[in-house]
């Protein structure tokens, strides 16, 4: 079957810059692409690279779009790498909508209701914003350390676990910065706390520390920076990580490699938002909604109103995603906003 194929390039400033260990980050861009069969019927994917984080670049996804030309084959995914991960989670979501007649979200799939993490600031900051967020009902926290010295976050940890009631998950996100002994002073500590996860203690390059370190702590520890697409994940698996995966599915490739993957290997898995816009975090958020057993942890889409314009963030994301937020949004309307 031969389908037509068209791109759309999209750019969009973040309503706050967003801050990253690169530097300072401030528009989002991207590009949608559009599948359309005979009959008129069209499925939509987002191209949402994160270079920075080892994706292919903005440059290369819109070069193998000139170069698919304006068709493409119901089996066409064979045609991109492994390497463009971005670009084959948008074919795929793509493709999979155009070639599919029932809809991904059933009546089960809209009942089940996924928590999401509550993002906490650095430092002392994150007190209030875990109080505020409690109230509103969230169940999972992600506190962001390794910002400020390890002598002034450590009594932060005491107070924040000391509010934290015991239904709810604090995680600790480090994005790589400790050093090998910041790194065991905070795990030394965190085997003492009920910390769900430590998430990128060390990093990505640090391939035998971070392994040292998941085997000589009882603490779970999960990788995210290490993790930017599916064959990394695979990569790390086959090293013996014993911990968790953080997955970001509109980076790490095709959606039905991503599952295929999970449900092979019993991967434990986070998934979590690449700042994309809610074309393609809605598709993900269906799948999640309508599959069952994917993960066992709450969600890191908790990123908030990125672009302070309903049609590109999707509707408020609150402590529970369910398949209903994912069919507020229409692609339709964000292929010709972008246009
Ligand atoms: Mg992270």
């Amino acid at each position: 079957m031969r389908y037509s194929f068209a791109y759309q390039p999209y750019r969009r400033t973040f309503r706050h810059p967003v801050r990253t260990a690169h530097g300072v980050w401030t528009e989002r861009e991207g590009i949608f692409v559009r599948i359309t069969d005979a009959g008129g019927r069209a499925g939509y994917g987002e191209i949402a690279p994160l270079p920075d984080f080892g994706t292919e670049t903005l440059a290369e996804a819109a070069e193998f779009c000139r170069r698919l030309g304006a068709e493409i084959d119901a089996d066409g995914l064979a045609l991109v790498p492994e390497r463009l991960g971005c670009v084959r989670c948008a074919l795929g979501f793509a493709l999979a909508e155009v070639g599919d007649t029932t809809p991904v979200a059933t009546t089960a799939g809209a009942a089940k209701r996924l928590p999401v993490a509550a993002l906490l600031p650095a430092g002392r900051a994150a007190l209030p914003v875990l109080t505020q967020r409690l109230e509103a009902g969230y169940l999972a926290f992600k506190w962001k350390v390794g910002v400020g010295r390890a002598e002034e976050e450590l009594p932060v940890l005491d107070d924040l676990l000391a509010q934290l009631p015991a239904y709810a998950r604090l995680r600790l996100d480090a994005n790589g910065a400790w050093d090998r002994r910041t790194a065991e002073r905070w795990l030394e500590r965190c085997a003492e706390c009920p910390v769900e996860f430590v998430e990128q203690p060390a990093a990505p390059a640090q391939v035998d520390l971070l392994l040292g370190l998941a085997q000589d702590y009882p603490v779970t520890l999960a990788l995210d920076e290490a993790v930017a697409n599916l064959a990394a994940a695979r990569d790390w698996q086959a090293r013996g990580w014993p911990g968790v995966f953080v997955l970001k599915p509109a980076i790490a490739g095709a959606w039905s490699d991503v599952t295929a993957w999970i449900r092979t290997t019993q991967a434990d898995v986070v998934f979590s938002s690449a700042l994309e816009t809610a074309l393609g975090r809605a598709q993900i958020v269906r799948r999640l909604a309508a599959g069952d057993g994917l993960t066992r942890r709450a969600l890191g889409f908790g990123v908030g109103e990125l672009f302070g314009d309903r049609r590109w963030d999707g509707p408020p994301v609150g402590p529970l995603l369910d398949a209903a937020w994912g069919e507020a949004t229409e692609p339709v309307a964000l292929w010709n906003a972008a246009s």
